[in-house]
């Protein structure tokens, strides 16, 4: 589903991706470690060209996204994109926050929009929130908000960066049951986190990267009890 092929990225002088190919399957939970500043949070934006990438090939379904006259925009709203903050429209209910996209973008009618809201809210545990402003919400109940908001446009594709890692200890759990649900679901999910239990039950794979290349990958349970690389098992004795 998504092919990167010799992708580079460079801010000025600085090359923050070097080289990196990576082939994730329909249905494939593939989830992203690495030390801060590693290209983590670049990948990602590069699967979805929120910024251009400096060399390499992305497709996305077969299609070349690096293509000059492709459509980004329609492209776009085939990746569902979920952030460390949550990025919800503050001046928003709920419900205002899930439809404003669908409606706008994608043409669908209000109504049809009210009740697939309703539907993402009740798979996320937040039927009752339909009305709340974001404020009015714990984090995790934000996050949770977020991912529905995301899953309102029907994604082909899900990408996390880090989305429990501003949350308190005792909500991360309900975050990650709704990935998990989504996991199972067959969703083809792409995720940056530092929640290694969850690595190790859903990822199908694990991809380490560090300065900018994929050091190492593997199956989970594989890369955590037995890395190869000695900058993976540098990393994994700092985190686990
Ligand atoms: P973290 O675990 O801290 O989120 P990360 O692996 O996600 O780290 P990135 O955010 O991808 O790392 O950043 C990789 C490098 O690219 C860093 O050195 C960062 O300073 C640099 N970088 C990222 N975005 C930009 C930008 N827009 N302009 C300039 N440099 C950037
Ligand atoms: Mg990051």
């Amino acid at each position: 589903v998504i092919e990167l092929r010799g992708v580079r990225k460079s801010f000025g002088e600085l090359e923050v991706l070097k080289g990196i190919d990576l082939a994730v399957t329909r249905g494939e939970v593939v989830v992203i470690i690495g030390p801060s500043g590693g290209g983590k949070s670049t990948l990602l934006r590069c699967v979805n060209l929120l910024d251009p990438i400096s060399a390499g090939q992305v497709f996305l379904e077969g299609e070349d996204l690096t293509r000059p006259q492709v459509d980004l925009n329609r492209i776009r709203r085939r990746i569902g994109m979920v952030f460390q903050q949550f990025n919800l429209f503050p001046h928003l209910t709920v419900l205002g926050n899930l439809t404003l996209a669908p409606v706008k973008l994608l043409g669908l009618g209000r109504q049809e929009a009210e009740r697939l809201a309703g539907d993402l809210l009740s798979r996320v545990g937040l039927a009752d929130k339909v009305d709340a402003y974001p404020r009015q919400l714990s984090g995790g109940q934000q996050q949770r908000v977020a991912i529905a908001r995301a899953l309102m446009m029907s994604p082909h594709v899900m990408l996390f960066d880090e989305v429990t890692s501003a949350l308190d200890p005792e909500l991360v759990s309900e975050v990650l049951d709704v990935m998990r649900d989504l996991a199972r679901s067959g969703m083809t999910m792409l995720c940056v986190t530092h929640e290694m239990g969850f690595a190790r039950e859903l990822g199908d794979r694990l991809v380490f990267i560090d300065g900018g290349v994929i050091a190492e990958q593997g199956r989970p349970a594989d890369v955590l009890d037995d890395p190869q690389q000695a900058r993976t098992q540098q990393f994994l004795r700092k985190v686990l």
